[in-house]
C-alpha cells in the first residue's frame, strides 16, 4: 500500500500545541541552528562513545529536516537523526556525516481518545506528564524518560511485558504512526492501520529508512499498578516464574550473582483502578538516577583492598534487596511514578549497561550459567560488575522485522557497572557468551557487537532489513559506519 503523501496536520481532537514545561523550550524558532563541534567530538550519556561529525544541525521543523537529508553538498553523509544520545552503543551519530539533532522539535501536537501524536524529539516524559493531566497514560512506561519519541518509535526498548493487560514490553508496538523523512528528502506518514508492513520494518529501523519527525503513540486511563519487590535463591526463581506469569505478574529482576540470589519486582495493571500512592518508586529512580553508582564508586574509593571493597559491597547489596522489598510497591501505584528523569550529563557517578534477551525455554539455565561466569570471570581477570545485572520478561512480540522477542517469549540478562576500560573487556566477554547460547542482541542496547554476532542472532530477518534498507536508501544517506559494518556479509540484493 502506497503511504500517504505529507499534508499539513490537522488536530481531530485536543490540539494541545505547546511545549512541555520541563524541557524549558518555547514554541520552535524559524530556524535550525548548525554548528561544527571540532575534533573533541559529542559523547553520548555515558561519555562511553564520541562521535566526530562534520556539523550539527538542531532542527525546529519537518521541513530543516527535509533541507538536510535533500542537501548532499552541504551536510554531509551519513545523516544520523538523534535524540539524547542515551544509547550506549555507537548507534546513533558517525565521523564525518551531520548529526541531526531532533532535540528542539518537542511539541505535542495531538492528544486523542486512545493515543498521542507528537515531535520526534520529545521527551517520554514530558509527553508521559502531560498525558496525566489528561487522565491517560503510555502503555509502557520505561525506567527512562530522557529519552525522544523519534529514538522509542525506531529504536530497541524494553520494559517487563503486562501480560494481564497491555502486553507488549517494547514501546515501538505502540506506535500506530509515523511521520518520516525518507532518505530521497520526500515526507511520508504512515499508520498501522493502512501500511502494517511499512510500520513493521520501520520500528527498529534506527533511523536508517528515515528520519522519523513525528510519533502516534497508542494511550490508556491511567490505571493503578500493583507492585511487589521479593527475593529468591536462584533455584526458587526458576521454579517460580511459571506461577508468577500464571498470575499475570510483570516480571522485572536484579541479579546479585556473587550471591546467588535474585530480586524480583513483580508488577500488574489494576484496570478501573485509580492509583492512590507513588509506591515508593522514588527511592529505586534515585538508586538509579545517582545514589547507586555514587555509593559503590565510593565503597570503592575508601576501600584498601578489592577483598575489603567486594565484602562492603556485599553488606550494601543486602541493605538494598531489603530496602526494595520494605518499601518500593504497594496495592495501588501510580505509573508515571515509575519514569525516571535523568540529569544530562551525570557525571562519573553514571551506570552503564547491555542487554541480550533469550527465549524462555532455554533462559534459566543460560542464567544459572552466567551466574558462573560471571564468578570465573572475575577469578581469571579480578573484574566483577559492581552494580546489580537486570533483566526483563517480555513476551513474544512480531511487531518489528527486528524484533528481539520475534520468535518466543524471552527473558534477558543486562549486566550493570559504573563503567571503564575493564567494563569494556567483559561486554566482549559477555557477547561471546550470549552468542554461543542464541542470545538476540539490541542494536542501540547492547556495545561491542560484530557482524558475526548480529547475523547468528536475526539471520534470515537480518537479511530482509540490508535488502530493505538498501532499496529504501540505495545512495546510503543515512548508512552509518556502525551499521554498515554489521551488516557485512548480508546480501542487498
Ligand atoms: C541511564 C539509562 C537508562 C536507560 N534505561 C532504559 C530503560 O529503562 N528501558 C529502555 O528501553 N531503554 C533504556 N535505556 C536505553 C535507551 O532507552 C535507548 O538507548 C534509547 O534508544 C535512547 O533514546 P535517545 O532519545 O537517547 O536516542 P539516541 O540514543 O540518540 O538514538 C537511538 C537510535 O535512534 C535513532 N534515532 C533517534 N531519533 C531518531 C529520529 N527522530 N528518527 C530516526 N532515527 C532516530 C538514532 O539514530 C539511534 O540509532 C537507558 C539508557 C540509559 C543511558
Amino acid at each position: 500500500m502506497k503511504p500517504k503523501p505529507h499534508t499539513s496536520h490537522a488536530p481531530r481532537t485536543v490540539p494541545t500545541e505547546r511545549t512541555p514545561s520541563a524541557s524549558g523550550q518555547t514554541a520552535p524558532a524559524e530556524e535550525a541552528t548548525e554548528r561544527r563541534p571540532g575534533s573533541a567530538g559529542v559523547s553520548n550519556w555515558d561519555h562511553g562513545v564520541t562521535y566526530r561529525p562534520a556539523v550539527i544541525v538542531s532542527a525546529r521543523t519537518v521541513d530543516d529536516v527535509v533541507r538536510v537529508v535533500s542537501d548532499t553538498a552541504t551536510y554531509p553523509s551519513p545523516v544520523r537523526a538523534v535524540g539524547k544520545l542515551h544509547s550506549p552503543a555507537p548507534c546513533s551519530a558517525d565521523d564525518g556525516g551531520t548529526m541531526l539533532d531532533m532535540t528542539s522539535m518537542t511539541r505535542i501536537l495531538e492528544i486523542g481518545p486512545d493515543f498521542v501524536t507528537a515531535e520526534a524529539g520529545a521527551l517520554y516524559i514530558d509527553v508521559a506528564e502531560e498525558l496525566a493531566r489528561h487522565d491517560r497514560q503510555f502503555h509502557i512506561n520505561t525506567e527512562i524518560g530522557t529519552v525522544t519519541l523519534g529514538a522509542v518509535a525506531c529504536a530497541a526498548t524494553k520494559d517487563s511485558s503486562l501480560v494481564g493487560s497491555s502486553q507488549y514490553g517494547q514501546v515501538s508496538s505502540f506506535v500506530s504512526g509515523v511521520k518520516v523523512v525518507k532518505p530521497d528528502g520526500t515526507v511520508c506518514s504512515f499508520t498501522e492501520d493502512e501500511h502494517p508492513e511499512e510500520m513493521r520494518l520501520l520500528r527498529l529501523s534506527y533511523g536508517l529508512l528515515g528520519v522519523v519527525v513525528e510519533v502516534t503513540l497508542k494511550t490508556q486511563p491511567i490505571t493503578a499498578l500493583f507492585a511487589e519487590h521479593r527475593m529468591y535463591s536462584l533455584a526458587e526463581f526458576r521454579a517460580a516464574v511459571p506461577d508468577l506469569v500464571a498470575q499475570d505478574l510483570a516480571l522485572m529482576m536484579y541479579f546479585y550473582p556473587f550471591a546467588d540470589c535474585v530480586v524480583l519486582e513483580v508488577r500488574r495493571e489494576e484496570p478501573g483502578a485509580k492509583p492512590t500512592s507513588n509506591g515508593g518508586w522514588w527511592l529505586r529512580n534515585a538508586f538509579w538516577r545517582k545514589l547507586g553508582p555514587l555509593f559503590v564508586l565510593s565503597i570503592r574509593r575508601l576501600s584498601p583492598t578489592d577483598a575489603i571493597e567486594h565484602a562492603l559491597i556485599r553488606f550494601y547489596d543486602r541493605l538494598m534487596r531489603r530496602g526494595m522489598c520494605w518499601f518500593v510497591g504497594g496495592k495501588l501505584t501510580s505509573p508515571h511514578a515509575q519514569i525516571i528523569r535523568h540529569v544530562d550529563d551525570p557525571g562519573v557517578n553514571k551506570f552503564v549497561f547491555s542487554m541480550w534477551s533469550f527465549d524462555e525455554e532455554g533462559y534459566f539455565d543460560i542464567l544459572e550459567e552466567y551466574f558462573r561466569f560471571c564468578k570465573e570471570y572475575a577469578e581469571q581477570t579480578g573484574f566483577r560488575c559492581n552494580l546489580p545485572a537486570v533483566g526483563y520478561r517480555i513476551v513474544q512480540d512480531r511487531k518489528a522485522l527486528l524484533s528481539y522477542t520475534h520468535d518466543a517469549d524471552a527473558l534477558s540478562i543486562d549486566p550493570v557497572s559504573t563503567g571503564g576500560p575493564e567494563w569494556e573487556e567483559f561486554l566482549k566477554a559477555f557477547n561471546a557468551f550470549c552468542s554461543d547460547r542464541d542470545g538476540h542482541p539490541l542494536f542501540n542496547q547492547t556495545k561491542h557487537l560484530t557482524a558475526a554476532q548480529a547475523r547468528k542472532a536475526y539471520g534470515k530477518r537480518w537479511e530482509e532489513f540490508a535488502q530493505v534498507r538498501a532499496k529504501w536508501d540505495p545512495d546510503d544517506r543515512l548508512l552509518s559506519h556502525y551499521f554498515a559494518d554489521l551488516l557485512e556479509g548480508t546480501r542487498t540484493t
